[in-house]
């Protein structure tokens, strides 16, 4: 169905002046342009015909047109609540979405590509290569369908699913704005992760957004960055911590840094010493992120008592610091796990294809 049509005229994404020019173009009235956006970011429809107080035989008629939704391909439930989706788009090509409660938060954590081109070391999405950019509305139907699913109002979207967001930055704004505006979500819910991109920090600092920003560190020095971070070894630390501080500059917000914590890689003492310094007067927030193993790597998550050695060196340099353990590890919860495992899973088991793997 969605196939066959243009990617750009998906009726997800588009805001209300643009839903209410096009609805008047298939001969209806004005009024319908405000009911099609609540049926769409409100109601979550997947098809027009689901609009039923739309007249019968327009919904008929439209019943094929791409609104620009994706199906569940297969999901799984953590037992802490933490659901993993594999969503399948109108290509046929697979994402990661995650969907996390927490007290009183629905948190989605959304993809930005399909694959990803950064290639970082630790990472299981890394190890994909990159296919291509989502769009905008690929984008927002993710978090529509954890909400459905859930059926409970998502509050906080953050975008540490699959691919880098900086290389995708025009869909990724267009994205947060329609999050913010169309859907509901404060921005300052939503949370844009970056591993750098050079000229790209800056750009989205000039956005002027409220978005609470993370970059993703991982090393106190360029020679250790490089080795986990190829894309580093084209951006070097000081140049991303200056363009770091120009965003802070920029848009008077501070930033979180983003530390995975891999035993005797990137945790020893000297290792928080030297952030410490990068970081003395910084207007930031560091988060350590324990590893989450995953089947490729030999990299290790560190003990508890290094873990918090770590910290305190931090904590005593007076840098803001806090331990974030990723969620639903049971679920493969690290970043593009679930689609590495699914994948390999049915390469070993030829018996049972993907398509049959559903919830
Ligand atoms: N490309 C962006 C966003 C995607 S990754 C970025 O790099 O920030 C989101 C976060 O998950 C990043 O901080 C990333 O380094 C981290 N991450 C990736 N693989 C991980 C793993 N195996 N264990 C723990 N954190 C991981």
């Amino acid at each position: 169905m969605t196939t066959t049509q243009s990617v750009q005229s998906v009726l997800l994404g588009k805001s209300l002046p643009e839903l209410t020019e096009w609805i008047e173009g298939t001969g209806q009235p004005t009024y319908r342009g405000k009911q099609l956006y609540q049926w769409l970011y409100q109601k979550g429809v997947h098809n027009l015909q689901e609009i039923t107080v739309f007249p019968k035989a327009w919904r008929a008629e439209m019943q094929d047109y791409p609104v620009g939704r994706s199906q569940i391909h297969h999901h799984k439930t953590a037992p802490d609540g933490t659901r993993k989706y594999l969503l399948k788009l109108h290509d046929g090509l697979i994402i990661e979405t995650v969907g996390i409660p927490t007290e009183k938060r629905l948190t989605v954590c959304v993809s930005s590509q399909v694959g990803c081109a950064m290639a970082c070391e630790f990472c299981a999405t890394g190890k994909m290569g990159f296919t291509r950019h989502l769009q905008a509305y690929e984008i927002l139907d993710q978090v529509l369908t954890v909400q459905e699913d859930f059926r409970q109002r998502v509050s906080h979207v953050v975008f540490m699913g699959m691919g880098e967001p900086l290389a995708n930055i025009e869909e990724v704004i267009k994205a947060v704005h329609s999050l913010n505006k169309d859907i509901g979500i404060g921005q300052r819910s939503l949370t844009i992760s970056t591993v750098g991109v050079p000229d790209k920090i800056r750009a989205l600092a000039e956005e002027h957004l409220q978005v609470t920003f993370a970059v993703s560190l991982h090393a106190p020095n360029q020679d250790l960055r490089e080795t986990l971070i190829p894309t580093a070894k084209h951006y070097p630390i000081h140049d991303l911590l200056d363009e770091c501080r120009e965003y802070v500059d920029i848009t008077r917000r501070r930033l979180s840094f983003e530390y995975i914590l891999l035993a005797g890689v990137n945790d020893l003492p000297e290792h928080a010493t030297e952030l410490a310094k990068h970081l003395r007067g910084f207007q930031s927030h560091v988060n350590l992120i324990p590893y989450n193993p995953i089947s490729e790597e030999e990299f290790k998550r560190p003990g508890k008592k290094r873990i918090n050695v770590f910290k305190q060196i931090l904590q005593d340099h007076k840098i803001a610091v806090s331990v974030r353990y990723s969620k639903g590890l049971e679920a493969d919860a690290a970043c593009g796990q679930l689609r590495t495992n699914l994948i390999k899973k049915v390469e070993v088991d030829h018996a049972q294809p993907l398509q049959k793997m559903t919830k």
